[in-house]
C-alpha cells in the first residue's frame, strides 16, 4: 500500500517512514478508510487493511466474491444498504460536504457489527464518476449498550406499569375486603343481637319468633355473600366447571320467576315475562349456574328500580346454525336509575360497585356481575349491557344450550277453537303461535270488554269457542272480572283458564268464584299450555300430574351425618314432615346400619359427604356394592356444603342419586326427597 492510496499529498521528505507512521496510526485508531465511486454499487476503489479486517474477509476474498460492490456485500441486509444510500442522497440534496450514518455491517462469520460511517464528497472523479472518501469505526459496543439500556428502560417501564396495575388491583381488593368485612359484620351483628334478644325473651314466643325470622333473613344474606366470594375465588383460580344435566326450561324459569316475583312485589313494581319462538324446552346445561346468572341480573333490575317501575324479562329462542344446539336470548329491561357510562365499562370487573349516593344503602357483594360474566363465558355465550342514567338498563344474555329432546309441536289436539286475551300483544302472539303449532285455531284480543263481545258473538253465531285463556292482570277489566261476565252471559260449559304472573293463590278463591276453571302461570311454555288444555279443556284428569307431598308418614329415612347440630336440624325437618328418621355418625356406621336392616327397611338415605372414618362417597360405594336386594335401588341423596359441579359429578360417580347443598332448606329438602321417592 502506498501513501497515495490514502489520498495524501506527501512531499519528498515524508517518504516511507511517514506512510508507515500513517498506517500504524490508522490501525491503532481502529478506523477504516476507503474510497468509493458514487455509482449504484458504491464501488470500492481502495480501502485500508482495517476495512477488510472488519469484514473478516481478506482483500483477495472480498474482491473475488463481491467484485468491490458494496451493494452486493450488503445483499442480505438491503435495509442497511438503503440507510447508507439515503444518508448520501439527503446530504447531497442539502448541499452538505459529507454525511454520517450508523448501520449494521455483515461479516464473514455470519455475525454483524455496528459501524458509524462518515463520508466526504470530493471533487475528484474516476471515469467521470464522482468519488467519496469514507471512514467508519466499530461502535458495536456502544450501540449494544444503548440497546441494552433501551431494553432496560422498556423493561423498567413495563415493571412500573405492572406494579401500578398490581397496586390498583391490591387497592381494589383491600377496598373490597374492608367493604366486605363491613357487609359481613352487618348481618353477623344482627344475628348476634337477635340471638341475645331472643334469649332474654325466651318466655315471649312472639318476640322469639320475630327474632328467629330476622336471624333467618340475615343468615341467608350472609350465606349469599360467602357464596359469592367462594365462587369468585373458584373462578379466579380457574377451577369453576359446569355440570351437564338435562333441564326443563319451564321448570327453571318458574323458579326464577317466583323468586323475582317476591322482590318485585315488595317494591310494587310491574314485572312482565314474555316468551318468543320457544321451540325447545328440554335442554342440557348447568341449571344452578343458569339460574344464578338470570336471578342476579333480574334481582339487580328490581333492586335498582324505584317502586312503581317496570322490570321485564324476555326469553326468545333465536335461529341456530347447529341442529344440536338451541340459542336463547334472555333480555332483562328495567326502568330504574341506570348506570353511569364510566362505571358501565367496569361493570363486569370483579370487586367493583358503583359509588353512588343513590345506591349506597343497597346491599350486595359487587361480585354478581363478574361471576355472571364468567359463567356466561364458560357456557360459550355473551352478556351485554346498555344503560342510560335516569331511564333504565338493559342486559342481553345469549346462550347456546344443547338440545336434549325432539322438537316441540308433536302434540296434536282435536279441532279446537280458543280465544287468548292479554293486554300484552307479544304474549297474545306467542300463545296463539303455540296453539297453532298444536293444531288449534285461535283468536286474540287485548281488551277484556272486546273479548267478551267476541265470545258472545261467536256463541250466538253457533261457532262457539272451546275455551277462553285470560290474562289475570289487565288495565281496564281484569281477567277475573272478564271471566265473571262471560260466565253470567253464557250458560253452556266453557272452560276458562286464567294466566297469572303472580302467585295464583292470591286470586285463586276469587277467580274460582267468578267461574274460572283452571290456572296457568306465566310464562306460558308449550308444555304448560298442553298440560292445562289436557286438564281443563279435554277434561282429562291430571292423574299424571305429580303433586308435591309434604307428608312423609310411613317413610323411614337413614340420615348419615357426623355433625351433631346438622344432624339435629335435618332430623327436625324430616320428622316435622312425618318421617321416621334413624341416624348414623359416619359413613362406616351408615353402611353397617344399612347392611343390618332388612331389604326395603329404609325408603331413602341422606348422606353427608365429608365425614371422619369413612366419607359419604366411600359409604355409598360400599352400600351399592353390597349383596342386599335394595342395595342398588335405594335412593341416596348427598348433602354437602360445596354445591359445586365437581362435587355433584363426584356424588353421581359414587352412586348417589342426587345432591342437596347445605345449609338445608325445608322446601328443597322435601322437593328433592319427593322426586326421589316418586322415581323409585
Ligand atoms: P351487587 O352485588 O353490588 O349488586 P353486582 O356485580 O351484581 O353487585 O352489580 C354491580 C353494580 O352494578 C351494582 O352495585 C350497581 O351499581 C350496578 N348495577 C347492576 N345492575 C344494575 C341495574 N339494572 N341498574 C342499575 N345499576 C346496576
Amino acid at each position: 500500500m502506498n501513501a497515495d492510496s490514502y489520498g495524501l499529498k506527501l512531499n519528498e521528505q515524508s517518504s516511507e517512514q511517514t506512510v508507515y507512521d500513517y498506517n500504524m496510526l490508522m490501525s491503532a485508531m481502529n478506523v477504516s478508510v476507503s474510497k468509493h465511486l458514487m455509482d449504484e454499487n458504491f464501488t470500492v476503489v481502495w480501502a485500508n487493511d482495517y476495512f477488510y479486517s472488519q469484514t473478516l474477509y481478506t482483500k483477495q476474498e472480498y474482491e473475488a466474491i463481491y467484485h468491490n460492490s458494496c451493494r452486493k456485500y450488503f445483499e442480505q441486509y438491503p435495509e442497511e444498504y438503503e440507510k447508507m444510500a439515503l444518508a448520501v442522497e439527503q446530504a447531497l440534496l442539502k448541499g452538505k460536504s459529507g454525511y454520517e450514518c450508523i448501520c449494521r455491517m455483515p461479516r464473514k462469520d455470519g455475525s454483524c457489527s455496528w459501524i458509524k460511517v462518515s463520508g466526504m464528497f470530493s471533487d475528484q472523479k474516476v471515469n467521470d464518476i464522482p468519488v467519496i472518501y469514507a471512514t467508519f469505526i466499530d461502535v458495536t459496543e456502544a450501540v449494544e449498550q444503548k440497546e441494552l439500556q433501551q431494553q432496560l428502560e422498556k423493561r423498567s417501564q413495563e415493571l412500573q406499569a405492572a406494579l401500578q396495575a398490581a397496586e390498583v388491583a391490591n387497592r381494589e381488593k383491600s377496598d373490597f375486603l374492608s367493604r366486605m368485612s363491613h357487609d359481613i359484620r352487618t348481618p353477623m351483628n344482627a344475628i348476634m343481637g337477635m340471638t341475645d334478644i331472643a334469649s332474654a325473651h325466651i318466655d315471649t314466643p312472639e318476640k322469639v319468633q320475630d327474632c328467629l325470622r330476622k336471624i333467618s333473613l340475615s343468615s341467608q344474606h350472609l350465606l349469599g355473600l360467602i357464596n359469592d366470594v367462594l365462587d369468585m375465588s373458584k373462578i379466579e383460580s380457574g377451577k369453576m366447571t359446569l355440570a351437564e344435566e338435562v333441564i326443563e326450561l319451564p321448570e327453571v324459569m318458574d323458579t326464577i320467576v317466583s323468586i323475582i316475583q317476591s322482590s318485585v312485589k315488595v317494591r310494587q313494581q310491574q314485572f312482565d315475562v314474555r316468551l318468543r319462538h320457544i321451540r325447545h324446552e328440554q335442554l342440557c346445561c348447568d341449571s344452578l349456574r343458569l339460574r344464578q346468572v338470570l336471578i342476579n341480573v333480574l334481582s339487580n333490575a328490581s333492586k335498582f328500580t324505584p317502586p312503581g317501575g317496570t322490570v321485564s324479562f324476555d326469553i326468545e329462542e333465536t335461529a341456530s346454525e347447529n341442529a344440536a344446539k338451541a340459542w336463547f336470548k334472555f333480555t332483562v329491561r328495567d326502568t330504574g336509575i341506570g348506570i353511569k357510562p364510566e362505571f358501565l365499562r367496569d361493570i363486569f370487573k370483579p370487586f367493583t360497585r358503583e359509588k353512588d349516593s343513590r345506591i349506597d344503602k343497597t346491599e350486595g357483594s359487587g361480585l354478581g356481575m363478574a361471576i355472571s360474566k364468567k359463567i356466561v363465558d364458560l357456557m360459550g355465550g355473551t352478556i351485554e349491557v346498555s344503560s342510560e342514567v335516569g331511564t333504565g338498563t338493559e342486559f342481553t344474555i345469549r346462550l347456546p344450550l344443547p338440545i336434549s329432546e325432539l322438537e316441540l309441536g308433536n302434540f296434536k289436539f282435536s279441532d279446537l277453537k280458543i280465544i287468548v286475551v292479554d293486554d300484552d300483544v307479544i304474549v297474545c302472539e306467542h300463545t296463539t303461535e303455540l296453539l297453532r303449532q298444536i293444531g288449534i285455531r285461535s283468536d286474540w284480543e287485548t281488551c277484556g270488554q272486546r273479548a267478551v263481545q267476541k265470545v258472545l258473538a261467536a256463541h250466538q253465531a253457533g261457532e262457539p269457542y272451546d275455551a277462553v285463556i285470560l290474562d289475570c292482570r289487565m288495565p281496564d277489566q281484569d281477567g277475573v272480572e272478564t271471566a265473571a261476565i262471560i260466565r253470567r252471559a253464557i250458560s253452556e260449559p266453557l272452560p276458562i283458564i286464567l294466566i297469572s304472573a303472580y302467585d295464583s293463590a292470591d286470586v285463586e278463591t276469587k277467580a274460582r268464584q267468578a267461574g274460572v276453571n283452571g290456572f296457568m302461570t306465566k310464562p306460558v311454555f308449550m308444555s304448560t299450555l298442553c298440560r292445562a288444555l289436557q286438564r281443563y279443556v279435554l277434561g282429562q284428569a291430571a292423574a299424571d300430574e305429580q303433586k308435591s307431598k309434604t307428608d312423609f308418614s310411613g317413610k323411614r329415612f337413614l340420615l348419615v351425618e357426623d355433625n351433631a347440630l346438622n344432624r339435629e336440624i335435618a332430623m327436625e325437618m324430616l320428622e316435622s314432615a312425618g318421617a321416621v328418621v334413624e341416624s348414623a355418625c359416619d359413613g362406616a356406621e351408615g353402611a353397617a346400619k344399612f347392611a343390618a336392616a332388612p331389604a326395603g327397611y329404609y325408603d331413602l338415605l341422606l348422606m353427608d359427604v365429608q365425614m371422619p372414618v369413612m366419607n359419604g362417597y366411600e359409604a355409598t360405594q360400599k352400600i351399592r356394592a353390597s349383596a342386599k336386594t335394595d342395595a342398588r335401588t335405594v335412593p341416596i341423596v348427598a348433602m354437602t356444603a360445596d354445591a359445586f359441579a365437581e362435587d355433584i359429578i363426584e356424588a353421581k360417580k359414587a352412586g348417589m342419586n342426587s345432591h342437596l347443598a347445605k345449609p338445608l332448606n325445608l322446601a328443597t329438602l322435601v322437593r328433592e326427597i319427593n322426586k326421589q321417592l316418586q322415581k323409585h
